[in-house]
């Protein structure tokens, strides 16, 4: 283990997460069972604020329509992280994990959500809407970032649109698959 920096670097703020007590903690040793904490993966510049009731609806309302659930909401710490940028765009933590970004979208003015693998875990065995299977073969090769072709897909969601983040189910495996339309 690696001696602790302890220089202080403005602009730099960094979170952990204490695996046994379901807490975040502002510095990596756990004050309440002493057992070190996972570094939680903030973007820049790291302004993480608890979410709410009203922000819990919202997001247990986006996963639902999704995905059909948000019963892994229930009870947890949630976390917001905003982004950098523009437009309204926060990190969503769950339990440490960085599961989606919840961001407005003003074409349509209304919030959506793009999952993060973490989240694709989470839901790959309790979605009930939003997801495709996948045959395994596919994962012989580097998939990440890649067009993936129909004979790959053994089931998919219907009414899916451009866009739209989609659970793949690959096996005991779990990702995130974008909606694209090619030409036709
Ligand atoms: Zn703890």
């Amino acid at each position: 283990m690696q001696e602790r920096n302890r220089t202080f670097s403005p602009g730099e703020s960094e979170l952990f997460w204490c695996q046994n007590c379901s807490l975040p903690l502002l510095s990596e040793k756990c004050s309440i069972c002493n057992s070190s904490g996972q570094k939680i993966p903030l973007s820049p510049p790291g302004d993480v604020r608890l979410c709410f009731a009203k922000g819990r609806e919202r997001l247990s309302d986006l996963f639902v329509q999704k995905y059909g659930c948000a019963d892994f909401l229930d009870g947890k710490v949630i976390l917001l992280n905003k982004i950098a940028g523009i437009d309204r765009r926060d990190q969503v933590i769950l339990d440490g994990r960085h599961i989606a970004t919840l961001w407005f979208d003003i074409t349509s003015s209304s919030f959506n959500l793009d999952l993060e693998s973490a989240g694709a875990v989470l839901l790959a065995k309790r979605a009930i809407r939003g997801f495709a299977k996948c045959q395994e073969t596919m994962l012989k090769g580097h998939i990440k970032g890649k067009w993936l072709s129909p004979e790959y897909i053994e089931s998919q969601p219907e009414g899916i649109s451009e866009g739209d983040n989609i659970v793949l189910k690959i096996g005991k495996y779990a990702g995130v698959g974008v909606v694209r339309r090619r030409g036709d």
